[in-house]
């Protein structure tokens, strides 16, 4: 028998190749990877039986044993020509159609990723023009021309259709963006986003930006209202942090960052908080550790697999391994278990990158 979560695992490590029937009929009306945003949402977003989402890296035929093929107007996943399941291509939301009234294709203002509408607020980030960007980063690659910052109307306009899409509609919005030159690290223009998305719909709001270098602003964020927030950690071990990501861990660090964290559960509460570790980029007794110094702080942990995307300086490695990331999942259920906080993101669909 199947187990669909471990056949997730394999997915986000190994990724599927895809047949010329399968690649043709996803053409039609699927949702085909279009962008590459900074560690990994560029793969192809598949349901699994039991609704289990994932995002599955596509590779090149025979680089992995499990396809995707298409036939009898369904998709099925085989390994080595052995079936495995049926599973479902989420539909491409009608919205990717449509212009704003600045002519600008609303699916490069935000994309759908599983059921959250994701809004890259700042595609780029300071550590680029310094040389210090993270290595595992390729926030300013920029395969369709998105716009390196969103102007409101352009986001209105998008969020109003997207959250009445025919198709398919958001359960959350999610705002990222990379580091900025701002004081703490965000943007000014926070609160009139904020209360322009308010004017069309009421879902939550989850915030992603680097951790700000005071708690005041977490205040400041909690006030002007979004729901949820992460600032993420990424790599836990100090000495890969500095190799890894040189401008990150200079300027911000491990201690600070966990600070921010602390005082984001004060102000927006468990299990409001989240942040990233990335798997594949340090031992793994080092991400074990980070989820446990996560967990112990009421900090939801989201284990991310690396990618390796093209643009960034780590384009040649490796993703790790199956066992790497079934062992990680594993352990990171006992500690789960003794501090009682889930592994994230909080909701089922939105875990299609996470290893939980
Ligand atoms: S801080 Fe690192 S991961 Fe974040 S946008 Fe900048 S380079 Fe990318």
């Amino acid at each position: 028998m199947v187990n669909f979560q471990l056949l997730k695992f394999e997915l986000l490590s190994s990724g599927l190749w895809l047949t010329d029937e399968a690649h043709n009929r996803i053409l039609c009306d699927n949702k085909v990877p279009i962008s590459a945003r900074t560690c990994l949402a560029n793969g192809l977003e598949i349901v699994l039986p039991h609704n289990i989402w994932v995002n599955a890296p596509i590779v090149p035929k025979y680089s992995a044993n499990i396809s995707l093929d298409f036939a009898n107007y369904n998709f099925y996943l085989s390994n080595n020509c052995k079936y495995i399941c049926q599973i479902v291509i989420p539909k491409r939301p009608s919205y990717y159609n449509k212009l704003t009234s600045n002519n600008i294709d609303m699916f490069k203002i935000g994309t759908l990723r599983g059921d959250r509408l994701s809004i890259c607020l700042f595609k780029d980030c300071i550590y680029f023009s310094k040389g210090l960007q993270c290595k595992f980063c390729a926030i300013k690659q920029n395969t369709i021309n998105e716009p390196v910052t969103k102007h409101i109307n352009d986001i209105y306009e998008t969020v109003s259709i997207a959250v009445n899409d025919v198709i398919t509609v958001p359960n959350h919005i999610y705002l990222n963006l990379g580091t900025t030159d701002h004081p703490e690290r965000g943007l000014d223009e926070y609160e009139i986003i904020f209360k322009t998305i308010r004017k069309v719909t009421n879902i939550p709001i989850h915030l992603n930006q680097s951790p700000p270098q005071s708690n005041s602003y977490v205040k400041t964020l909690y006030e002007i209202g979004f729901n949820e927030i992460s600032f993420n950690i990424d790599i836990f071990n100090e000495e890969s942090s500095a190799k890894i990501m040189p401008g990150k861990h200079a300027d911000i660090g491990l201690s600070n960052c966990l600070k921010r964290l602390d005082a984001a559960v004060k102000y927006f509460g468990i299990p409001n908080v989240s942040s990233c570790l990335i798997i594949g980029l340090e031992d793994q007794k080092f991400t074990l550790r980070g989820i446990e110094e996560l967990m112990k702080r009421g900090v939801i942990p989201k284990l991310s697999v690396f990618r390796p995307l093209c643009g960034s300086a780590f384009s040649n490695l490796e993703r790790p391994s199956y066992n790497v990331l079934k062992s990680t999942w594993e352990e990171a259920k006992e500690y789960s278990i003794k501090y009682m906080i889930p592994l994230g993101p909080m909701c089922d669909i939105c875990k299609l990158l996470s290893v939980a």
